[in-house]
């Protein structure tokens, strides 16, 4: 079907459709129009990048990106940092990843999220990290069912979750009568803060720390609660102790 015959079936059903029912969301999409409309990814694209350069879109994004934030947020689609704490175009530099895992400085793998980092921090000059868990995470999920047996089913999940492990150790050995979904919201939270320990070995991160222009925040967002937790990672360099004879 082309694109225009889509738009034209689209457009049809809201011709067909009583006055009532021709409710417009323009956020959602434009011409979803009712339930009964068949899916229509073309519109939806459509629709999504008309509302976003009539009520988002802003031009000075054209002279350069000066964002305060780098965030490393999970994947899931239903918890975009841009949604959740309205980011808006500029402010925020984002990785997105299965469960919203930060590995330990390693150029031998995970070139992407080092890549990342060493950009916003080093050349952006991000003045704050903010990792992002949240509720009912699949990837955390996962992470807590991984056999015991080191034997993985999946071709990339299980050994990118795996950097989450010492999270899910702590987790076991701190709340053994849980159940396990309460492991799972408890290693939701411990992943972000062995995330932000591990960021902590990228060597542009120290050394913007030791500078005191860096600051380092974990949050979770719980979507079943509608609730957003903030905490900040503290960062002492304390004054020397003189050691006499
Ligand atoms: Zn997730």
């Amino acid at each position: 079907m082309s694109t225009q015959s889509l738009e034209q079936t689209t457009l049809e059903g809201l011709k067909k459709l009583p006055e009532g029912e021709k409710h417009q969301d323009e956020k959602a999409g434009g011409l979803q129009v009712s339930q009964q409309q068949p899916y229509d990814p073309v519109q939806m694209i459509k629709n999504g990048f008309r509302y976003f350069m009539k009520h988002i879109y802003d031009p000075a994004v054209i002279e350069g990106q000066h964002p305060k934030f780098l965030v490393f947020a999970c994947s899931d689609s239903r918890v975009s940092p841009s949604h959740v704490l309205n980011f808006r175009p500029g402010e925020a530099f984002m990785v997105c990843n299965v469960a919203n895992l930060v590995p330990a400085f390693n150029q031998l793998r995970y070139s992407g999220t080092g890549a990342a980092i060493e950009f916003s921090v080093k050349y952006l000059e991000v003045e704050n990290i903010l990792v992002i868990g949240h509720s009912l995470c699949g990837g955390i999920k996962r992470l807590m069912e991984l056999p015991e047996d080191g034997s993985t089913s999946n071709d990339f999940i299980d050994d990118w979750v795996k950097i989450g492990l010492p999270a899910k150790a702590k987790v076991l050995a701190e709340n053994p009568h849980l159940t396990h979904e309460q492991q799972c919201g408890i290693c939701e939270r411990e992943a972000v803060t062995l995330s932000l320990v591990n960021i902590q070995s990228y060597p542009y991160v120290r050394a913007a720390m030791a500078k005191g222009k860096l600051a380092l925040m974990g949050g979770y967002y719980n979507f079943v609660e509608g609730n957003f937790e903030l905490w900040k990672i503290k960062y002492h360099i304390q004054s020397p102790e003189i050691i006499r004879p």
